[in-house]
């Protein structure tokens, strides 16, 4: 990692905003994020207890074992195709993989269904994935449109969505106003709100018409785009996607939740646009309407803990302590209670299913937990 690179990232977000006035917290975290060159996502490994944040997958192996069971099963659902996509977007150190696939090789045929194909555009951890899933091959894409579309599709996304760009609005009276990013004199971003108001369509601001002033809705377009797209390949492909990250299960907006994690302390996040993670909390209920759009099915959110309960974390744990040493049952314990524990991981983490129309309820959720429009 260079240090001067977010240095460099600063300089152009600030010559960016002087130019052509302040930016929307979208592009500021597009830019942050993504920037091609000094992207924070482009540069570096930000995983592990080096790095700046920890996942659910680095936290515990039941973690993966238990998303590829349930992907696994949903292939038995589907009448075990002959040739699956199995997809990951974002898939960080490929850990996630390597322990759904370890797990799913108890399922006959299954391995040998399986073509890989990984979304992500970091350099340094399209070669971690490698290594991780090695001697098995994969294929790798910068976006979703470049997976085939030619069998169908099983794919998983854990702390993927909370990274894509939100914009934000404030609410003044009747009007909502953008929420930009400035930069002052001395070079310091700073949060002002746009001059013009902007106007909502209704159906985007569902419940929020009651909020109070100066209350803040997140909409974040790129995320919603991204779900149709998904859900248009599952009509088309068959299959079912997983989706899972923190965030609400209220109708209600959950205000302004932009947050900098930097070396695993919440950080101001515009002090170092390009050196710190950037993150929203993922508005669930917003994922629904663009996939109930393309057809498909919709089943939660629910909290990781009831997912992870539901898919048998409690009897894939006493598996695995049966066989360990006292190092790895100490390890394996504790990573069982970060995963579900409603203090840690289990409460605030929440999973999602959408699956091609008439397939069977997706394991982990019930036929209740189904949307309607
Ligand atoms: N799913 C992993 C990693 C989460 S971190 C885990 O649970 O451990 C987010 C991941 O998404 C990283 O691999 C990052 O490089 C990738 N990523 C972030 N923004 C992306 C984008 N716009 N397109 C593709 N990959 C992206």
């Amino acid at each position: 990692m260079r240090p001067e690179a977010g240095a460099a990232l600063a300089d152009s977000l600030r010559h960016l905003i002087r130019e052509a006035g302040p930016i929307s917290v979208a592009r500021y975290m597009a830019l942050a994020l993504a920037h091609p060159a000094l992207g924070y996502y482009r540069r570096r490994d930000p995983l592990g207890a080096e790095g700046d944040f920890i996942t659910a997958p680095e936290i515990s192996q039941l973690f993966g074992e238990l998303v590829g069971l349930a992907l696994a099963q949903h292939w038995l659902d589907l009448g075990r195709p002959p040739r699956v996509l199995l997809a990951e977007l974002g898939p960080g150190r490929g850990t996630l993989l390597a322990d759904a696939l370890r797990a799913a090789r108890v399922v006959t045929g299954f391995p040998e269904a399986i073509a890989l194909h990984l979304v992500e555009t970091s350099p340094a951890l399209r070669e971690r994935q490698a290594r991780a899933l090695a001697p098995r091959p994969a294929r790798w894409h910068d976006t979703l449109a470049g997976v085939p579309d030619d069998a169908p599709l099983l794919l998983v996304a854990n702390e993927f969505l909370d990274a894509l760009p939100v914009r934000q609005f404030v609410r003044e009276g009747r009007h909502w106003r953008e929420r930009l990013v400035a930069v002052d004199d001395e070079g310091a971003f700073h949060f002002v709100l746009a001059r013009h108001v902007t106007p909502l369509p209704g159906l985007m601001l569902a419940g929020a018409t009651d909020l109070p002033e100066g209350s803040v809705v997140e909409l974040s377009s790129v995320r919603e785009a991204l779900v149709q797209e998904l859900a248009a390949r599952l009509a088309g492909q068959g299959g079912m996607a997983l989706v899972i990250d923190y965030g609400g299960d209220e109708r209600v907006p959950a205000g302004d939740t932009l947050q900098a994690v930097r070396h695993h302390r919440k950080v101001d996040p515009l002090a170092t646009p390009g050196e710190a993670d950037l993150s929203t909390h993922v508005d669930f209920h917003a994922l629904i309407r663009p996939a109930l759009a393309e057809g498909v099915a919709a089943y939660g959110p629910v909290t990781q803990a009831a997912f992870l309960n539901r898919l048998g974390i409690g009897l894939r744990l006493e598996q695995l302590l049966r066989h360990a040493g006292p190092a790895q049952r100490e390890a394996l314990a504790s990573g069982h209670r970060r995963l579900t524990d409603p203090a840690e991981m289990g409460r605030l983490f929440k999973a999602m299913a959408f699956t091609s129309a008439g397939a069977p309820v997706p394991p982990g959720f019930t036929p209740e937990e189904k949307r309607t429009p």
